[in-house]
This record gives C-alpha cells, sequence and structure tokens, in this order.
C-alpha cells in the first residue's frame, strides 16, 4: 500500500508518515499543494490523505483538479479544521470520499485508510445503513422507515461513527475522541446523554445495543 500525505505542517505530516511506515505503507509527504499535485497526478496510490489549507494550492483545488482535470479517482481523505462543517461538505463536493477532523487520534487515521483501501474507486459516496435506517453522509440525511429524521451535528456524528463500525463494539473514548475531539468539558455521561437523545429520535426497535463495560453496537 502506497500513501500520498499532503500537508504543510512538518510536525503533523511527519508524524503521519513515521506512524505508517510503522504500519508497513510506503509513504511519500508533499509539503505544499503544487508539489502533492504533481505527486498525486503522476504517481499511483492506493489513498492521499490531503490537508485542506495548504500553501500554493488548497487541498480542495487540488483535489478538484485531480477528478476532473485528471481523471484520478484515487481515494482522498481530507483532514479539516475541528468543527468545520462547512469545509467537510465543500471537500466531500469537490470529490473527496471521507474526511477526518483534526486533531485525529492515529488510530482513527488507520481506521478511515483501511476502509477507504478497501472501498472500490469509482464509487459514489456510500449510503450508510441498518435494517430501515439509513445515513447518507453526503447529504447529511438519516431516514428511519423512509422517515426523514433531523439530528443534531453531534447525534448524526455518533450515528455516522457507529455505522461505519457496524458489526464492532465501539466503546466511549472512541466515541468522545471522534465526536468531541479534545474538548475538556465532557462530564462522564455525556455520551450516554447522546446515545439517549439518538435512541429517542430514532424510535423503535432500538438500533444502538449498550454492552455493558465494553460500549455500544449499532445492529438489528
Ligand atoms: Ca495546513
Amino acid at each position: 500500500m502506497r500513501i500520498l500525505v499532503v500537508e504543510d505542517e512538518h510536525r503533523i505530516a511527519n508524524a503521519i508518515k513515521k506512524g505508517l511506515e510503522q504500519e508497513s505503507f510506503a509513504v511519500d509527504v508533499a509539503y505544499d499543494g503544487e508539489q502533492g499535485f504533481d505527486l498525486a497526478a503522476g504517481e499511483a496510490y492506493d489513498v492521499i490523505i490531503l490537508d485542506l489549507l495548504l500553501p500554493k494550492m488548497s487541498g480542495m483545488t487540488l483535489c478538484r483538479r485531480l477528478r476532473e482535470e485528471e481523471k484520478n479517482h484515487t481515494p482522498i481523505l481530507m483532514l479539516t479544521a475541528k468543527d468545520q462543517l462547512e469545509d467537510k461538505v465543500k471537500g466531500l463536493n469537490a470529490g473527496a470520499d471521507d474526511y477526518l477532523p483534526k486533531p485525529f487520534a492515529f488510530a482513527e487515521l488507520l481506521a478511515r485508510i483501511r476502509a477507504l483501501s478497501r472501498r472500490p474507486t469509482n464509487s459514489l459516496q456510500p449510503i450508510l445503513a441498518v435494517a430501515d435506517l439509513t445515513l447518507n453522509p453526503h447529504g447529511f440525511v438519516v431516514k428511519r422507515a423512509g422517515r426523514e429524521i433531523s439530528l443534531s451535528r453531534k447525534e448524526f456524528a455518533l450515528l455516522e461513527y457507529l455505522l461505519h463500525h457496524q458489526g464492532e463494539i465501539v466503546d466511549k473514548d472512541q466515541l468522545i475522541n471522534h465526536v468531541w475531539n479534545y474538548d475538556a468539558d465532557i462530564l462522564p455521561n455525556t455520551v450516554e446523554v447522546y446515545i439517549g437523545y439518538l435512541r429517542k429520535k430514532l424510535g423503535k426497535p432500538n438500533l444502538i445495543k449498550t454492552k455493558r463495560g465494553f460500549g455500544y453496537i449499532i445492529s438489528l
């Protein structure tokens, strides 16, 4: 597996490179958008990790040019600023396959890369589903039995994360890291409270099961 990292913050770029190399990936790093574009267009990669804010060419422009001009459909994981929902939407519209808000845990980055590398290229953004529940990450639409359900941003992020990890037990720390990042004011029962909101909105039968002492799993 060969990965291209396009990130101008050397500390972050080098940490990602080092971590991925330890996982036996081959990694190239570009520290600005132009260099990133040249490498992405000229070499074959399995996944591209692309920062949004870059000198010389933005991540958004790079992504769009790669898709439109080069007809290159290498999976792209876009790194966005924390909680920038607008960036996420723009990134996905520009042709990114997934996004990860900064700061992120390395394990999360790795999981996303693995998921992207398994995904057939050229595919449309998949709709996540379990039973009669569907979530469209592209349009931020959640439906149960065809009826649209309105969720807050955090509820949506929680549900999306659980659906991405369908069939796996997800523990509270994973959810906190994914949805709240490093916010300091998290109470021990915050996750439970939000899971409670989600269950209420999603209705019956309950799809989010509690595994005592372990975490949560989404299934029918
Ligand atoms: Ca940057």
